[in-house]
């Protein structure tokens, strides 16, 4: 089974120097979406600099992570959006990630606005969710159990959301992706269809059921 292994809310850099530690050590791919506003901050942009170059995704996680899009005005989510567009700059992969943030991972049509929803098609933008979030931001210590039970479950191909965020959960990582490794879960760089309902800016099937508002 594949795998595709997310990083959100960062770059940290009190965690996320250690997650690319692991990762660089494993030689495993996986996508970071930083929040905006924390690239102002040059240690963090330098960070999410060197994830780039190890050859990860960098993806918009909104600006400032506060209520879903779907339930802010149409300036707000389009701010939201665009202002963390020019501060990833060039840190962006070629194929524009987004992923909105949920509200502890629910998912559901207050992902985003009408006008959050047509800029992203606009843009071509591909629009990344997630179906394993074990709780890691949360549960420090017991979310390694919650992913393995998650993963044992799977039928489909998962997209793992974890958070390099400095509350202690990531010095579980390296034993977690020993363990899956061993496990034979073959890891991606990319995202399986099954979690991107807005791909290039063309919707699926199912983007309708993340939008509310106009
Ligand atoms: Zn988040």
């Amino acid at each position: 089974m594949e795998l595709c292994l997310s990083f959100d809310n960062g770059p940290e850099p009190e965690a996320t120097p250690g997650v690319l530690t692991v990762l660089a050590h494993r030689r495993i791919p996986a996508m970071f979406f930083v929040i905006g506003e924390k690239l102002r901050d040059p240690k963090a942009r330098a960070l999410a600099e060197q994830a780039r170059d190890a050859g990860h995704v960098i993806g918009n996680h909104t600006l400032t992570h506060g209520a879903p899009l779907g339930r802010r005005s149409a300036t707000e989510a389009l701010h939201e959006i665009l202002e963390t567009d020019a501060l990833l700059g060039n840190l962006a992969a070629p194929e524009r990630y987004f992923r909105p943030n949920g509200g502890g991972g629910a998912l559901g049509a207050h992902l985003l606005n009408g006008a959050a929803a047509r800029h992203l098609m606009a843009t071509q933008a591909s629009m990344v969710l997630w179906n394993a979030v074990p709780g890691d931001f949360r549960d420090a210590d017991g979310w390694p159990a919650t992913a393995h039970a998650m993963l044992r479950a799977a039928c489909e191909p998962m997209v793992l959301v974890l958070h390099d965020l400095p509350n202690g959960a990531m010095r579980h990582l390296d034993r977690f992706l020993g363990e899956i490794q061993d496990q034979g879960w073959a890891f991606r760089p990319d995202p399986p269809a099954c979690c991107v309902p807005l791909r290039q800016g063309i919707p699926g099937p199912d983007f309708a059921r993340y939008i509310s508002g106009p």
